[in-house]
């Protein structure tokens, strides 16, 4: 089989099946796993697919930090805080991705009957006419080398070239957003910003604008702003930065003024427009994570659910895999596709919900005004109901089965490996 993308979704599922002696090709376009701005939030839903996994605790050479809490300040007032793991198994922990994916790339190496292409693109799908229709059989790469296999995972990202080869379209939620992320580096070992946050994942909401920001594992402090694409940005990063001031608390908008402009990196915009497919599959051809799914940054989700899509595939795939016919292949991937969209349906929608949300206090100046000046009293009411939002957030769906069965228990690859 082939898996186009080695991101979460795809280096997870390639160890999970190669783990089991499914001879597998992974091929991935970029030759590294680095990039300028990567994702590092793994919720307890995405731990608890590591851990059902076998992966954790994570090696020990892959930075790691657990997440202190969360705070929301507005119009210069904190109005809550709330300290981690929120009543979780495990707190939200800050994880470098990179070398995350780089160590289960080195397990998945280790596996036999594997082989990884790294940077090197596929162009496009590679299709047969069975009698029954068509079928796809495996992909092309960008020097026209041919790839085959009985099935082939699309992981390749929020812009999944696949799915569009495919003909498959999204079904397109909200309006789309433009984040802008930021890193704030600082030489000193002790940073006085990374110290003010204290650990935390802190929003601001301020004169029309909101941001988030964190001290992040690759070193500095990451700031996300989030806006409609219609919103005018800042022209330099000197407005920038006053920009964040004007809406920060006096001590963060006196940190954030003392950051020398050439210790701020960015902005790297990533447009967000969230979405899902209503049917994750064609013969031959299964969608996993972004390209199946582009997820609302909010509340970090979009490495979690990968993480989640890899494990409820692989549970199905395995004992479909290396049979003589495509029927109970198809069945399978009809079945990943049934029972994933369960849960991220639900969490497309709760994000949206916390969106509303934000958004509701970015553009309301009195509301934010009143929350603020009402903060020792709001505060806890406001916590309370926050807190009773994120459970779907943080943990996903209870009903999501992360198992994946002992091999004896099942036909096919799982089986014989
Ligand atoms: C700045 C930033 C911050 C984020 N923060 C968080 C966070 O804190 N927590 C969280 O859970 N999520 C976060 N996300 C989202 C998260 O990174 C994604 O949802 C997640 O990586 C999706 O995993 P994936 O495997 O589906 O796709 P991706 O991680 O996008 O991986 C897709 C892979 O496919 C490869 N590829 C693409 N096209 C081709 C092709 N034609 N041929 C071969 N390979 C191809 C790409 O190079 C890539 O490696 C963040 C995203 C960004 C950009």
């Amino acid at each position: 089989m082939v898996i186009a993308g080695a991101g979460p979704a795809g280096a997870a599922l390639a160890l999970l099946l190669a783990r089991r002696g499914v001879p597998l090709t992974l091929v991935e376009a970029s030759p590294s796993s680095a990039r300028q701005f990567r994702g590092e939030a793994l919720m307890p839903s995405g731990l608890a697919a590591l851990a059902a996994m076998g992966l954790l605790p994570l090696d020990a050479s892959i930075a790691q930090r657990p997440l202190t809490g969360w705070a929301f300040w507005a119009n210069g007032q904190q109005l809550f805080q709330v300290a981690e793991p929120m009543g979780s198994e495990r707190p939200c922990t800050l994880v470098d991705q990179e070398a995350l994916l780089d160590w289960l790339l080195e397990q998945v190496h280790r596996q036999s009957g594997v082989r990884v292409l790294r940077g090197r693109p596929i162009v496009a799908p590679l299709l047969s006419d069975e009698l029954n229709g068509e079928r796809v059989v495996g992909v092309e790469l960008d020097d026209g080398t041919r790839v085959r296999g009985e099935l082939v995972v699309a992981c390749d990202g929020r812009a999944s070239l696949l799915r569009r080869k495919a003909g498959m379209e999204l079904k397109l939620q909200g309006e789309p957003l433009d984040v802008r992320w930021f890193r704030l580096s600082s030489a000193a070992a002790d940073d006085p910003l990374a110290r003010w946050l204290r650990g935390q994942f802190v929003t601001v909401l301020g004169g029309g604008d909101s941001f988030a920001l964190y001290a992040s594992v690759y070193g500095g402090v990451q700031l996300g702003w989030l806006q409609d694409p219609a919103q005018a940005v800042p022209a330099t990063t000197a407005d920038w930065r006053e920009r964040w001031a004007q809406a920060s608390p006096t001590p963060l908008a006196t940190l954030l003024r003392a950051c020398p402009l050439e210790a701020i990196q960015g902005p790297v915009r990533l447009p967000v427009q969230v979405g899902h497919l209503e049917n994750w599959w064609q013969p031959g051809l299964l969608l996993l994570g972004d390209a199946a799914h582009p997820m609302s940054p909010l509340r970090a989700q979009g490495i979690n659910m990968a993480l989640r899509d890899a494990l409820v595939a692989a549970r199905h795939l395995l004992p479909a895999l290396g049979k003589a016919g495509s029927a109970d292949l198809d069945q399978a991937l009809a079945a990943i596709s049934a029972e994933r969209q369960i849960e991220i349906r639900r969490i497309q929608a709760s994000q949206a919900q916390e969106l509303a949300r934000a958004e509701l206090l970015r553009r309301n100046g009195w509301l934010r005004q009143l929350l603020a000046t009402s903060a020792g009293w709001s505060g806890p009411l406001l916590s309370q109901r926050w807190q009773a939002s994120q459970t779907l957030l943080r943990q996903g769906c209870a009903a999501t089965d992360l198992t994946i069965p002992d091999a004896a228990m099942m036909d096919g690859f799982a089986a014989s490996a």
